[in-house]
């Protein structure tokens, strides 16, 4: 077994962040030379504010289909157990200024225009637990990311 394994994430001072942001975490490049880009999408403030769960599970259902309509090469975006965003993963090299324009065009579907058939995987079959999700939760937590903006830097607020 490994000792002293470092966790990227973990080492982020997440008292010195400024959300909403995209970050970009690492491009990793696998053993015949493919490269993916990990993403940390935070969308609240760590330790101040935490997206509820029923509202976090419709999004984290809606951004998996809206994310990949906007871009190629999503490979999976999962929410943090903190509840204060995701983790994105991709193909290829997309830039944080890309996923957050990406971001705030699927959050702005959300808060606008998305209506209950449209969120994806809500049945006993299709969900792990299809009993906690809330559109309205989804929405109201949309609407105030898009009010304080999405920045593709962590410590600064560059909005895009
Ligand atoms: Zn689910």
């Amino acid at each position: 077994m490994k000792k002293d394994v470092v966790v990227e994430s973990f080492e982020l001072d997440h008292t010195a962040v400024k959300a909403p942001y995209v970050r970009l975490i690492a491009e990793e490049k696998g053993p015949v030379g493919d490269v993916i880009t990990n993403f940390d999408i935070r969308l609240v403030q760590p330790n101040e504010d935490a997206i509820p769960t029923s509202g976090l599970h419709t999004i984290e259902h809606l951004l998996a289909k809206l994310i990949r309509e906007r871009m190629d090469g999503m490979i999976d975006c999962s929410p943090f157990g903190c509840r204060t965003g995701f983790h994105m993963i991709v193909w290829g090299r997309p830039s944080a200024t890309d996923i957050a324009k990406v971001i705030k065009s699927s959050l702005e579907e959300i808060a606008q225009s998305t209506t209950w058939e449209e969120v994806p995987g809500t049945t006993i079959e299709s969900c792990g637990n299809y009993k906690d999700h809330s559109l309205f939760s989804a929405k109201e937590w949309a609407k105030l990311i898009l009010e304080k903006g999405i920045s593709d830097d962590p410590y600064q607020r560059y909005l895009v």
